[in-house]
């Protein structure tokens, strides 16, 4: 849709117009995946927690200054209690044109239950977290979910007509073998897939770098089977995608402790709590709860969020090597929602 000169723009100080909202609307889940979450999280007190209300109006705060596409994360979107009356509430954006995409990022586990009523709301394309198809890796890496739960709801997702790309990450080790097969199950279902490298958020109970597998490893072992091209695509994200000429499908890479897609970056992230962040790699924030709180107009949140779109960083500042003990951003990725 043409924009008109007189569209309100959120642009950073280095020139880049913040496009796009990633929202964490809870810090919840039913899986316990072990490069995301320790095996005893504590969760957040429900006070502390955005309303649905809450977070129909930041997010609709955002829509109003420019930006064009929302996805809703977590923890686990789906299994807040009362997400689809969001989700259904947001759509008025879509329908009035403001908005170009609404979508979210979830483990799948509730799309059974979801998926039609998604469609129904406009959503179009979602991104579904899967790190392996072998059942007895899938409940290892999960702390005991169930493959078939999952399996089954991309089953509905695609039957109720949502596109689906599946979000892989690469651990060392863990599912490194059943990487190369995977690619073939997503390109068998016409399903785009990502892989993810780890990336040092949260204290997760365990030594990360062990975890760590390069992306540029996973590549060497991929072209063994399969015959990958540089592709052209360029989404404004942090993926680098190649052509597999095998399945016709888009394979993404998003190698986090790279600088290269800083550059483009056109996102920031609200945790549940209606923190914002403007990198997901460092620890600038902005408090946007007690704006929200402090009155049912909108003047506050819109002051805090210009001021806060003022101070994005650069870059971001990821490193993983042995010896670094601590998460170099504490937060957990369930807090920001990657
Ligand atoms: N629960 C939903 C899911 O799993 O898709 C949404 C939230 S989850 C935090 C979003 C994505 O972040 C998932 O694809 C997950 O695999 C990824 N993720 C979580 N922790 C990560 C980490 N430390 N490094 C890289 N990716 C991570
Ligand atoms: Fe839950 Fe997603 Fe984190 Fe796994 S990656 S524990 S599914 S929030």
């Amino acid at each position: 849709m043409p924009e008109s000169p007189e569209a309100p723009k959120l642009i950073d100080p280095f020139g880049r117009t913040i496009t796009y909202l990633r929202v964490s609307v809870t810090d919840r889940c039913d899986f316990r995946c072990v490069y995301c979450m320790s095996e005893d999280m504590t969760f957040l007190p429900k006070g502390e927690v955005l309303s649905l209300e809450e977070l129909d109006r930041a997010c609709s705060a955002f829509v109003a200054k420019g930006v064009r596409k929302l996805r809703l994360t977590g923890g686990e979107p789906l299994v807040r209690r009362g997400i689809m009356g969001l989700i259904r509430s947001l759509s008025r954006h879509l329908k009035s044109g403001a908005l170009d995409e609404l979508t979210l990022t979830t483990n799948g586990s509730q799309l059974t239950k979801y998926a039609g009523e998604l469609v129904d709301c406009g959503i179009k394309r979602i991104n579904v977290s899967l790190d392996t198809l072998d059942a007895e890796k899938f409940s290892d890496i999960t702390r005991g979910a169930d493959i078939a739960q999952v399996l089954n709801g991309i089953k509905a997702a695609r039957n109720a007509g949502l596109k689906i790309k599946i979000n892989t990450v690469a651990l060392k080790g863990v599912n490194q073998d059943t990487i190369t097969d995977m690619v073939g199950w997503c390109g068998e279902r016409g399903l785009d897939m990502t892989l993810i490298e780890t990336m040092p958020l949260g204290d997760i109970g365990g030594e990360r770098v062990d975890q760590y597998l390069p992306l540029s490893e996973v590549r060497q072992q991929l072209a063994r089977k399969w015959t990958l091209s540089d592709s052209e695509l360029n989404t404004g994200g942090p993926s680098r995608y190649v052509d597999v000429a095998e399945t016709g499908q888009k394979l993404g890479f998003i190698t986090p402790l790279s600088h290269t897609f800083c550059e483009t970056c056109n996102r920031v992230r609200m945790t549940c709590t209606g923190t914002l962040y403007m990198c997901l790699g460092q620890n600038d924030q902005t408090d946007l709860r007690t704006p929200l709180r402090a009155s049912e107009g909108d003047e506050l949140l819109d002051a805090a969020i210009d001021e806060a779109i003022g101070r994005k960083p650069k870059s971001h500042e990821f490193v993983i090597e042995p010896g670094e003990d601590g998460p170099a951003v504490a937060r957990h990725m369930s807090t920001t929602g990657g």
